[in-house]
């Protein structure tokens, strides 16, 4: 099976590869403004238009036009141009289709793009183009020659797709390589009482607790550093506008934000790979963050916690290396259910974290009878699936769900 995968390297340009790179930027945010000055003003033309027939089938400039017409822009990679104005399109029929309601978030009206903020531009593969000496860890881009990299890891250069080049707001750049790999054809997990599965009941104070009560050491570093953080806050507000000290203290703050989500990507890329080696199928609640972060003013914490990105991941991994992610149901009551006897406690509250039950007085504590009941749930999703292709997210109907109360004797 053919897949994308993006490795995100560290550039290291000379002087002037570091102008053409700062140049590009300027091109692709040129190219992406002017035709959006374009669009915008069509569309304030026609958008109350009986019928919008002269938007739709007005012909708008191409990059050839501006180039043309602006002869400097042929000093950047030409294929960055074309990608902008891709760019452009794309963001311009989001915009529409929510309006039409054929996509289901609402899409804004594409914003012009400012100097320095989110700085990138994008090259495709055309005519190896791009090479890659590994031994050296040198990449050769169009327009720039061979530029220096830090990095490891190791690909077929001949499949690379396409790069991102961009900045980061502590003045860093970075090549997003997208790369086709070929991975292992996927087989279909069979349920087997050997397979190892593990319930994870996501916590707040812990990250999450597993089935067997034990939890990742996480340190929340965000929080830790939240004074630290206030602290270059204030420094940067102090200093005046536009100053060169503002700057530095920007930088500063930018610097500080960039470790603590660097590490706290680190600990999600290092625990998600552990748990995939270590099992075969991982059982995660399906929950909505922003509802959990509103009804328990806890936004912060909850934020902190990148559950939802230790999440994304895992699901990523897991089709790659062959195990399963199952995401139960979120009407799935995994705390409030008895995981010994199948007793579901309805007057559990969420300050109860330890009860016992009335059952079979067993003595449960929260978050791990949750785990061990997530656990249950995937094994009981596996042995009574259908035809769910393993590495994808499968959610159970309510139905399933009380199938899986009458098969506690599994
Ligand atoms: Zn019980």
């Amino acid at each position: 099976m053919i897949i994308n995968k993006a490795y995100k390297i560290r550039l290291y340009p000379n002087k002037s590869q570091l102008n053409m790179i700062e140049q590009s930027f300027g091109c692709s945010r040129f190219i992406y403004n002017s035709m959006l000055a374009e669009r915008k003003a069509i569309y304030e033309l026609h958008k109350d238009d009986e019928n919008r027939q002269a938007l739709w089938e007005h012909k708008y400039k191409t990059e050839k036009d501006y180039k043309q017409e602006f002869a400097w822009l042929k000093e950047v990679e030409s294929s960055s141009l074309q990608q902008a104005r891709i760019d452009l399109s794309r963001a311009y029929t989001n915009f529409f289709n929510s309006l039409s309601g054929k996509s289901k978030g609402k899409s804004q009206f594409p914003k012009f793009h400012k100097k320095g903020v989110k700085e990138s531009y994008r090259i495709v593969m055309n005519n190896n183009n791009i090479k890659m000496n590994f031994d050296s860890h040198k990449i050769k881009m169009p327009k720039l020659g061979w530029v220096n990299y830090r990095d490891n890891r190791q690909f077929d250069s001949n499949y690379i797709k396409q790069i991102t080049v961009s900045k980061s707001k502590t003045n860093k750049y970075f090549a997003s390589i997208l790369v086709q790999i070929d991975i292992p054809d996927i087989v279909k997990l069979e349920y087997s009482p050997e397979l190892m599965v593990k319930g994870l009941d996501m916590s707040m104070e812990k990250f999450y607790v597993d089935n067997n009560g034990d939890s990742p050491d996480y340190i929340r570093r965000y929080r830790e550093a939240q004074k630290h953080l206030a602290y270059l806050q204030r420094q940067v507000s102090k200093k005046q506008k536009g100053s060169v000290n503002r700057k530095k203290a920007q930088l500063k703050l930018n610097k500080c934000y960039e470790k603590i989500a660097n590490s706290r990507k680190d600990f999600i890329e290092k625990l998600s790979t552990r748990l995939l080696n270590e099992n075969d199928v991982i059982v995660i609640e399906s929950l909505n963050m922003q509802s959990i972060a509103q009804s328990l003013h806890l936004g912060k914490s909850v934020n902190d916690l990148a559950w939802g990105m230790f999440v994304n991941r895992l699901q990523q991994k897991s089709e790659v290396t062959n195990k399963l992610v199952i995401k139960a149901d979120k009407f799935f009551a995994s705390s409030q259910i008895c995981h010994v006897c199948g007793y579901k406690n309805k007057d559990l509250t969420l300050k109860d974290r330890e009860w016992d039950c009335p059952i079979c007085g067993t003595h449960l504590l929260r978050d791990e009878n949750a785990g061990q009941n997530l656990k249950q749930f995937g094994l009981n999703k596996i042995k009574y699936s259908r035809s769910e292709r393993p590495g994808e997210p499968v959610e159970m109907s309510s139905a399933e769900e009380s199938m899986k109360q009458e098969s506690y004797d599994l």
